[in-house]
């Protein structure tokens, strides 16, 4: 069972007087707080801090850092958003003093390793997405996407081109049409049909000189792959327009298939993500973008350069070449100690693990998608799309919901009570009452199976009585919650006492 004392506030555990810590008797004359500073640069009394014994404050933290589920507690199989396993062996090299204790002014001198990871970590993400240029800087993948864009606006605005509008399949995640909006682009949704598949009659009818570009992932976020992706490319491109790769679904194809042999110009890496950076919690990402030569001269600087001395002594720089830049995007490089993560884990796997790592995510998620299609489930939450599926595919919550009384958000709710984190859900939007499940590499047959039974089991439950999904969840440390009063209104001090 969770601790739920630890949702107890610091504040509401406080004894006036207690203290964690012993100081010294002050061997200084004491000053009065005015003597030494202005009137106005003074606090008006001493902090409301919480006054606890150190215990209680390492219980409190500790404790409450179970309340939630994680990928280390629990199978967390989130849709699109690639919850895989994050080695540790990854932590300890990112931990190592070298590399935490390095400072952003150092001189380039003192930091050669550290130019040396980068500057192969370029030439990783160049190899694995068939595009040569490549900038670590953006620090998620939306952040990657908003880059891209300002790069493919100074390629137009080079060659005098003005174009307006960005194309984005009518199932693309949220950041896609959002993004362009950000950069001044209007955006044109264009139809997928009834297999997943972008509509080429549509998408030819919607390019035209006012293209940019067109924005999509593939495989899709419906977790199939883009069969007519060389037309699709085709018809972009002869407009005159980019082709862009949200690299979210890249664990479906690293090693197998290359954005940039499809037709691809651009395409972000999220590294928290495919590349074992941990994610979730709001922690650090990072959301490299790899380009084609075209793109290259407008990335932004510095780049880390390799030259080899007269003795053939490698030597790495920082370097700011591109004159015609988009400019910097960020103060620094990005955040190294995802950079650490990401290199030791495509040096521990070699390109033929990182392709292995690929084809078990696609052969987890059929797995799984074989087990859910069963007679006693199939029914209630069939797939969405197609037969089988990439690294991650969509079921339809609908009849559920018709014949069970059960929605989508019921059984995801229902899954906590099974110690499942739930698949992400009401995404992608064209899917009603959507379920889009990801199960990723790292998870063995027997967490895919029970999860299964766990799914058959609360839809055999929901047959009996279906206020129970509907009430749900019910071990949890806080109950069902009005997640759009949560989101709005989020309630974040103490409540006022009495
Ligand atoms: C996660 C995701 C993004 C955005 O990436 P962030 O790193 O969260 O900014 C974009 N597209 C798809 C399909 C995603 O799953």
């Amino acid at each position: 069972m969770r601790n739920t004392r630890a949702i107890q506030l610091l504040f509401e555990l406080s004894q006036p007087g207690r203290c964690g810590a012993r100081l010294p008797a002050c061997d200084v004359p004491e000053a009065s707080p005015e003597s030494l500073l202005p009137r106005e640069a003074l606090a008006g009394g001493a902090p409301g801090l919480p006054e606890m014994a150190e215990p209680d404050v390492v219980r409190h933290f500790t404790n409450l850092s179970t309340l939630n589920m994680s990928v280390d507690t629990h199978f967390y199989p989130l849709g699109s958003c690639t919850m895989k396993h994050n080695p540790k062996r990854n932590e300890r090299l990112a931990s190592l003093p070298g590399m935490l204790h390095v400072h952003p002014y150092q001189p380039d001198d003192t930091i050669q390793g550290l130019l040396e990871l980068l500057y192969e970590l370029q030439g990783m993400f160049a190899e694995i997405s068939g595009l040569p240029g490549v900038s670590l800087q953006p620090a998620a993948g939306a952040h990657g996407e908003l880059t891209a864009l300002m790069a493919a606006a100074a390629h137009f605005q080079a060659r005098d081109e003005r174009r307006t509008t960005v194309l984005t399949p009518d199932s693309a995640h949220g950041t896609n049409p959002a993004t362009p909006v950000m950069r001044g682009y209007k955006v044109r949704a264009v139809p997928v049909g009834p297999d997943a598949d972008v509509d080429l009659e549509a998408l030819k009818e919607a390019c035209g000189p006012q293209t940019a570009g067109l924005m999509m992932t593939n495989p899709s976020t419906c977790g199939v792959f883009e069969r007519q992706i060389e037309d699709i490319a085709k018809a972009v491109h002869e407009a005159g327009g980019l082709l862009y790769y949200d690299g979210a679904n890249l664990n479906a194809i690293m090693g197998i298939s290359r954005p940039g042999d499809m037709g691809f110009d651009i395409v972000h890496f999220n590294l928290h993500k495919s590349f074992t950076q941990p994610h979730g919690g709001g922690g650090p990402g990072a959301g490299p973008i790899a380009v084609s030569d075209r793109i290259e001269p407008y990335l932004m600087n510095p780049r880390v350069t390799r030259d080899e001395g007269e003795d053939g002594t490698p030597r790495f720089d920082l370097v700011e070449d591109r004159p015609e830049s988009i400019g910097r995007l960020r103060g620094f490089q990005g955040n190294f100690g995802v950079f650490v993560r990401s290199y030791a884990y495509i040096c521990s796997l070699g390109a033929e693990g990182l392709r292995e790592a690929s084809e078990i995510a696609v052969l987890n998620a059929n797995y799984l998608l074989a087990l859910l299609r069963r007679p006693e489930i199939a029914p209630y939450l069939p797939l969405a799309f197609g037969e089988r599926c990439m690294h991650e595919f969509v079921l339809s919550g609908a009849p559920m919901k018709r014949d069970l009384g059960i929605r989508t958000t019921d059984l995801a709710k229902r899954l906590l009570d099974h110690g499942y984190h739930p698949p992400t859900v009401y995404f992608p939007l064209l899917v009603e009452e959507a379920l889009l499940v990801e199960p990723t590499e790292t998870e063995t047959r027997e967490t895919i199976e029970a999860f299964a039974e766990a799914v058959g089991a609360i839809l055999r439950e929901a047959a009996e009585d279906p206020e129970i999904a509907r009430n749900a969840p019910y071990t949890t440390p806080v109950r069902r919650m009005d997640e759009a009063a949560a989101a709005r209104n989020p309630v974040v001090r103490q409540p006022p006492a009495g």
